[in-house]
């Protein structure tokens, strides 16, 4: 839709969002302008309560004051400094925090401004990790089906969304995908489901066919978030540790969502007793209130740019906000609100609440999955045939109507609050759920 006149501050028409049904959106839309602990304010002065943590980052709450003030003081301390040839003391605080928080053989931090940016760095250092060591054949890279891994054209790349990746041409060459774990046979378990380690041996099949000493790296979310809410069976990851191992391949996980207590632990990794050779983290590293991404990787990784003449830049990437000083400055302050609170484990110490309430949708209308582990839950709906995602996406409008906010991606509703809900919000969140999911009967 042109526009036929420049636009009034307040018209909707310029921004073209993203990920958004732009008309519908334009036609009915949903404002939120401000924001405080577990709640938004809608624009129509509405209290909503926040299922989602953002997109998945506001994991302390929103407007928490150690992390306000943090920026404000940064912004008027130090804005910028250049993140090429020169260094400020944040940077180098927040990477030793950051690595603290890490699985042991996690020692060193990249910093990037996003999780795609987290994706596609990681997926260069494997490549250039391999070349370093003059083993510059390897490089294959292996994704999953089901997987979300950002936007940059690495990502979609060895992502495993169909809409995401179908209009943009041909891709990064050399792409395998293993398959996803969601099994029918595992509907409605709580917590890791028992069946699908097996999938995981579907590695051993692509090294067959293309030989390990091509391949550089797999990467995988340890739980999948943005298709649904997908878990890992028992014993896969440790499966895709030992092949990836074994041939000499680099494990990425992508923690973008699992990062910073989603799951009860700092990371995945610790929570599956798993570590990969590289973490790509973000979201929750600021709270959402900065962008920033970060990868985070083992010393092996590191130390092999490690080994040239010493005036000589190490790996040719990086970005003009990389370690930003107000972003580390978030990231810090961040960092100690969820320690000063707890929220770290706080996910462990809720699971059965949290599952229990969950689960208790079972038998609603068009309800056909629960799923859950940490504080991130789903339930899946029965589609409308023919108009895939429509029955979710109702669901959701009519839940925004309610006073909760929930995500759906296809006609799954996913939920994953800040931290710091208590057992009466998980109560209103579930309960509002449930009568919305009645009404749609
Ligand atoms: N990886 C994963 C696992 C994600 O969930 C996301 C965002 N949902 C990304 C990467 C991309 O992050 P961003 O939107 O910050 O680029």
């Amino acid at each position: 839709m042109a526009l036929d006149r420049k636009p009034a501050p307040n018209d909707l028409g310029a921004f073209w969002m993203p990920f958004t049904s732009n008309r519908q959106f334009k036609s009915a839309p949903r404002m939120l302008v401000s924001a405080k602990d577990m709640h938004y304010t809608s624009a129509d002065g509405r209290q909503i309560l926040d299922g989602t943590a953002g997109l998945w980052c506001c994991n302390a709450g929103h407007g928490r004051p150690k992390i306000t003030a943090a920026v404000q003081d940064q912004v008027e301390t130090l804005d910028y400094a250049p993140a090429f040839q020169m260094g400020h003391p944040l940077a180098f605080e927040l990477a030793n925090r950051l690595v603290n928080l890490a699985p042991d053989g996690i020692d060193h931090v990249f910093y990037c401004n996003s999780g795609s940016e987290a994706v596609d760095t990681a997926l260069k250092i494997a490549l250039a990790y391999h070349r370093a060591r003059g083993d510059a054949a390897r490089t294959r890279l292996i994704g999953r089906e089901r997987g979300y891994h950002g936007v940059g054209f690495g990502g979609i790349s060895v992502g495993g969304i169909v809409n995401n990746r179908r209009f943009f041409g041909s891709l990064l060459a050399g792409v395998d995908h293993l398959p996803h774990t969601h099994l029918a046979e595992n509907a409605y378990t709580k917590g890791q489901p028992d069946h699908g380690a097996h999938l995981a041996d579907e590695l051993e099949r692509i090294v067959a066919l293309h030989g390990a000493e091509t391949i550089a790296a797999v990467i995988v979310e340890p739980m999948a978030g943005s298709t649904g809410v997908l878990m890992p069976p028992k014993g896969y990851l440790k499966r895709l540790r030992e092949i990836t191992k074994k041939h000499g391949i680099l494990l990425i996980f992508d923690e973008v969502i699992t990062g910073f207590g989603r799951l009860g632990s700092p990371f995945a990794a610790q929570h599956f007793d798993v570590t990969p050779d590289m973490i790509t983290c973000a979201k929750g590293l600021t709270n959402g209130v900065i962008p920033m991404g970060a990868v985070l990787v083992s010393a092996e990784i590191h130390d092999a740019f490690m080994t040239g003449p010493e005036h000589v830049i190490e790996l040719f990437h990086g970005y003009t906000y990389s370690g930003n000083p107000v972003a580390c400055a978030a990231g810090i302050a961040t960092l100690d609100t969820y320690a000063e609170d707890g929220l770290l484990t706080r996910a462990a110490d809720l699971d059965s609440y949290w599952q229990e309430a969950l689960h208790g949708l079972r038998g609603l209308p068009h309800v056909i999955d629960i799923r859950n582990m940490g504080l991130i839950g789903a339930v899946e709906l029965q589609g409308i045939e023919g108009e895939p995602g429509k029955r979710a996406f109702d669901v959701f409008v009519r839940a925004y109507e309610a006073g909760i906010l929930i995500r759906v991606t296809g006609d799954i509703i996913a939920m994953s609050p800040p931290l710091i809900i208590s057992r009466e919000q998980i109560d209103e969140l579930i309960g509002t759920l449930a009568e919305v999911l009645k009404a749609t009967a």
